[in-house]
C-alpha cells in the first residue's frame, strides 16, 4: 500500500509522513507542488492521497482536481473553507476535509486511512425503494470504498442476505413496499445478532418517533432524510467502529488468547443447553479430552516461549484436521477438547486414533527445534447425563490413557 501526501509545508508532511508510516505501516510518498505531484502520480498507483488545498503553483485546488482525474481516493487538508468551496469539494467525490489546527487533525487522517483500508473488505447492503436514494448511498459508501450491495425492496433484502456472506451493515429506508424497514429489520435480527451486523434506518418520514421505534426494533442507528456528507459518514463509521469493539470484546470471551481456538467458556455455553435436544432426537455426540504428553519437559527443556509454539502449532494441526467439521476449544494449560456431533464412539475413537497417529508422526518443528511429541486421548460418548458428566467420562478415559503408558486413545 503507497500513499501520496500532497504539501508544501515541510514541517506538515513530515509530520503527516511520520504518523502514517509509524501507525499503518505503508509507504509514503511527498510531493511539494502540483508538478511532482503529477509525476508521483504517473509513476505509481497510490491507495489514497493526501492533498493540500493551496500550492505555490495551484492556488485555487488544482491538486485534488488532479488526485481525482487520476481515479485516486482525496483527502483535502485546508486552513480554511467556505461554505460554497466545502460544497464543491464534496461534489467533485473528495473522501473527506480536515482542517490544519492542531495533532489532532493529523491524527484524524491517520485513522481515517485505516477505516479506508478496513471499508475495502466491509460488504454494506442498502435497502430503499427509491433508486435515486440508493444511488445516493451507494455513492456515499463507495467514496469510502465499501463494497455495497443493493436491493430495492425488503424482500430483496433477505434474498440478499440469504446468499451473500459476510454483510456487516445493512443500511434500511423505512417505507417501502411489502416489508417495510421495521419488519426487515426485525428478520434480519432473527439471523443476525448486533454483534454480526450493524443495522442503520433511513426515513424521510418526519414521524418524529421513527427514531426510537427504529432503534427499539434493532437498530444501531437512525438516519433522517436529508442528510449531508459528513453526518452520513460520521453514522456509518461510529456504527462500525463499535461493532468491532463489540466483536473485540467477543472473542476476548470466547476465544484462547494464545492460540486462537475456542476457550473452556465458549465450549461449555455453547454445548451444555443442546445436550438435552441431541438426546430427544437421538443424535450421536461424542466428546474428546486429548493432553499432550510430558508437555512440562518441553518448557524445562527448551523455554516457555517454544512451549507457547508448541501449543499454537498442536492448536493449528487440530484445526486443520477437524475444525471444519468439528468444534475445538482449549480447556486447560495443554487440554483441549473435540465435540463432534453425528458420531458415535466408534467412529470418535478411529478419528481421534488417526490424529494420536498424525501427532506422533510428524515431529513439530518451532524454533530451531524438532520435538517429537505424542497425544494422550479420552472418548466419551454422550449417555444420560449432562455435559459435566459427559466431559468427566472422558477425562476418566484420558486419565486412563495416561496411566497405561500415554500415547493411545482409550474410550469411556
Ligand atoms: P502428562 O504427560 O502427564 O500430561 O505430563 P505433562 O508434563 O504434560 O503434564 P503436567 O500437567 O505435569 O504439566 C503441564 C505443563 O503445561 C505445566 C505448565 O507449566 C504447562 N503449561 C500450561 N499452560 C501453558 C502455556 O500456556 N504455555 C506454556 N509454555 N506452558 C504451559
Ligand atoms: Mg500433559
Ligand atoms: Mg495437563
Amino acid at each position: 500500500m503507497r500513499i501520496l501526501v500532497v504539501e508544501d509545508s515541510s514541517v506538515v508532511a513530515r509530520v503527516l509522513k511520520h504518523m502514517i508510516t509509524l501507525q499503518i505501516g505503508c509507504t509514503v510518498d511527498v510531493a511539494v507542488d502540483l508538478a511532482s505531484a503529477r509525476a508521483l502520480l504517473r509513476e505509481h498507483e497510490y491507495f489514497v492521497a493526501v492533498t493540500d488545498l493551496n500550492l505555490p503553483d495551484a492556488p485555487n485546488g488544482e491538486s485534488v482536481e488532479l488526485v481525482l482525474g487520476s481515479h485516486t481516493p482525496c483527502i483535502v487538508l485546508t486552513g480554511s473553507l467556505d461554505p460554497a468551496q466545502r460544497r464543491r469539494l464534496l461534489q467533485m467525490g473528495i473522501v473527506d476535509y480536515v482542517f490544519k489546527e492542531n495533532r489532532f487533525s493529523y491524527e484524524y487522517v491517520v485513522k481515517l486511512i485505516a477505516t479506508l483500508a478496513r471499508n475495502r473488505a466491509t460488504k454494506v447492503l442498502v435497502a430503499d425503494d427509491s433508486a435515486l436514494s440508493r444511488k445516493f448511498v451507494r455513492n456515499l459508501l463507495e467514496l469510502h470504498l465499501f463494497q455495497v450491495l443493493e436491493a430495492e425492496d425488503g424482500a430483496r433484502a433477505l434474498e440478499v442476505l440469504g446468499r451473500e456472506s459476510g454483510i456487516r451493515l445493512l443500511i434500511t429506508d423505512y417505507n417501502m413496499p411489502g416489508i417495510d424497514g421495521f419488519e426487515l429489520i426485525l428478520r434480519v435480527r432473527e439471523k443476525f445478532s448486533r454483534e454480526e451486523m450493524a443495522i442503520i434506518g433511513l426515513s424521510n418520514d418526519t414521524d418524529e418517533t421513527l427514531t426510537a421505534r427504529f432503534i427499539k426494533n434493532g437498530a444501531n442507528d437512525f438516519l433522517q432524510k436529508p442528510f449531508v456528507h459528513e453526518e452520513f459518514h460520521c453514522r456509518v463509521s461510529n456504527t462500525l467502529e463499535s461493532l468491532e469493539m463489540v466483536r473485540k470484546l467477543w472473542e476476548q470471551a470466547n476465544l484462547d488468547y494464545l492460540t486462537g481456538v475456542y476457550n473452556r467458556r465458549f465450549f461449555f455455553d455453547k454445548f451444555a443447553p443442546q445436550l438435552p435436544t441431541l438426546k430427544e432426537q437421538g443424535a450421536s455426540f461424542s466428546v474428546a479430552l486429548m493432553d499432550v504428553d510430558f508437555f512440562k519437559r518441553v518448557n524445562d527443556t527448551h523455554g516457555h516461549d517454544v512451549g507457547d509454539a508448541v501449543l499454537k502449532e498442536f492448536a493449528k494441526r487440530l484445526t486443520e484436521s477437524l475444525g471444519q467439521h468439528f468444534t475445538l476449544a482449549r480447556v486447560g494449560g495443554e487440554e483441549f477438547a473435540v465435540a463432534m456431533k453425528g458420531l458415535d464412539k466408534g467412529r470418535a475413537l478411529s478419528l481421534m486414533e488417526g490424529f494420536r497417529r498424525r501427532i506422533e508422526e510428524t515431529p513439530f518443528a518451532v524454533a530451531t527445534v524438532d520435538l517429537a511429541l505424542t497425544v494422550s486421548i479420552g472418548v466419551a460418548e454422550l449417555g444420560d447425563e449432562s455435559l459435566d458428566g459427559l466431559m468427566k467420562r472422558a477425562d476418566l478415559a484420558l486419565y486412563q490413557a495416561k496411566g497405561s503408558g500415554r500415547n493411545r486413545v482409550i474410550a469411556s
